[in-house]
């Protein structure tokens, strides 16, 4: 049995907005915090792994409509459905579009030390499967959505919530690129929001919060090598093996060029402007020519995520190859895992890998694109000004920076159709987003950083949409 904060009560809880301006609404968040606690642990207690997102829409639906918001799902698999509820604004701008993803990744319960589905709260955190990713967004995508309309916000744009499904795996295409195919006028947006920035705490306060404005797109190859199959007693100079081995230690080993975009020019030219002298002094050499390989050989060895940021990488992740001890095989095979950055031309860059192997044994085969490619986000929008501030506001004295992510998201399939897509996150300890992960073992957030970033998202969605 759920129990709700009434909506009156919450409502009294607020301060009045007549005399605010837009974009500093002024919320009691104090009085606010039981219901933006008690709507984030309902959301991390359904077991939302894949296949049952509808749980998520089911609940989402009651508690939007409750209060008078329309809602409308979507589903192409019944179990997987989304959801989307739009709250109309004047039509002088174009829509904001604010989305989180349903589902979950899956569980190993024996890991666990409290129930992964409880939504526990212990020692300052909440833990649960899905208490970082992605239920912190889902939470303050729907308490924003629920303030807009108990204070009658006006807005000068839309603003959409979508709950989507099947964000960890599409395989089946019920989420994101269901909602772009067919239903794309329902979210269609001038701006978006979601997951995929963060900010790091530091000796008990925030000290840079990064707003992901764009991210890299795996593009991933098979290294096939074939040769003349025989016995394992009669050695072959065409053992497929022996070549593919080769070739998958060259692009191992294969230094592909360094390349910065605005995001990730802005991103390390702030880290060499601030932050403590050691570590300046690095980035600060990282962009100076003369000195750029051996900063990125530092981060190589010390920072393998931002040295990613630099370039086009290339992890062989996968090998299959032979039938038994005795049997040379005719073909052996590797899984290359190449993570693009966001403007590589791809062919070119698959027949530089060919020359880099320089053995015609060994063919580079392509494997299917799950996602688009998708070009950066704009770091000059009214929307990225907007979180800058709102990000300054609520964490006083972080830095705060633009972001390219090293992995993939939904924001992919939103900025290949135009949308300008911007990434957030709750605050969590270097050692916290070690130890405890989004997809790790055990995932867990600190109470105390949700308030905050429930703050972050309303700020940054009343200074972008409500009326000015
Ligand atoms: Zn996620």
């Amino acid at each position: 049995m759920k129990r709700l904060l009434a909506p009156a009560l919450a409502i009294a809880a607020l301060t009045s907005l007549h005399a605010q301006s837009p974009g500093e609404r002024a919320v009691d968040w104090n009085r606010l915090r039981p219901e933006i606690l008690e709507r984030y642990r309902d959301l991390v207690k359904l077991d939302t792994t894949a296949g049952s997102e509808t749980l998520a829409v089911d609940y989402l639906k009651k508690v939007l409509e409750g209060e008078g918001i329309p809602t409308r799902t979507f589903a192409l698999d019944p179990k997987r459905a989304n959801l989307v509820a739009r709250l109309k604004g004047n039509g002088s701008k174009r829509p904001l579009l604010i989305l989180a993803h349903t589902d979950v990744v899956g569980v190993q319960r024996e890991k666990w030390p409290v129930d992964p589905f409880g939504a526990v709260m212990k020692d300052g955190y909440i833990w649960g499967r899905g208490s970082k990713d992605d239920k912190p967004v889902l939470a303050a995508n729907l308490v924003t959505m629920l303030m807009l309309k108990r204070l009658h916000v006006p807005l000068d744009r839309d603003v959409i919530f979508l709950a989507e499904s099947a964000e960890e795996a599409d395989t089946t295409g019920v989420g994101i690129n269901f909602m772009v195919r067919e239903h794309f006028p329902e979210i269609d947006a001038e701006f978006a929001m979601t997951e995929g920035g963060g900010a790091t705490i530091e000796g008990g306060s925030v000290k840079q919060v990064n707003i992901g404005t764009a991210e890299k797109l795996p593009a991933r190859v098979r290294l096939v090598a074939t040769g003349t199959a025989g016995h394992g007693s009669a050695p072959r100079l065409d053992n497929s093996l022996i070549h593919l081995a080769a070739a998958v230690e060259k692009v191992g080993r294969w230094e592909t060029p360094m390349r910065l975009n605005d995001t990730t020019r802005a991103y390390f030219e702030k880290l060499a402007a601030a932050g403590p002298p050691e570590q300046a002094a690095r980035y600060k050499a990282l962009l100076n020519p003369a000195s750029a390989a051996g900063a990125q050989q530092y981060l190589r060895q010390h920072s393998p995520a931002e040295y990613s940021m630099l370039r086009t990488s290339v992890v062989p992740t996968m090998l299959k190859a032979g039938v038994g001890p005795n049997v040379i095989p005719s073909e052996a095979e590797a899984t290359i895992d190449v993570r693009a950055l966001p403007d590589e031309d791809l062919d070119r860059f698959f027949a530089e890998m060919a020359k880099v192997i320089a053995d015609p044994a060994v063919k580079v085969v392509p494997l299917p694109r799950i996602r688009p490619a998708s070009p950066a986000s704009r770091i000059d929008t009214e929307m990225y000004r907007a979180m800058e501030q709102a990000a300054k506001s609520v964490y006083p004295g972080a830095m705060v920076l633009p972001s390219m992510s090293t992995g993939a998201s939904d924001q992919a399939q939103l900025r290949a159709k135009g949308i300008q897509s911007y990434g957030v996150g709750p605050a969590s300890t270097e050692s916290d987003a070690t130890d405890y992960p989004a997809h790790g073992d055990v995932e867990r957030l600190a109470e105390s950083s949700l308030y905050p970033f429930v703050q972050y998202v309303w700020n940054v969605v009343t200074a972008v949409a409500a009326r000015k």
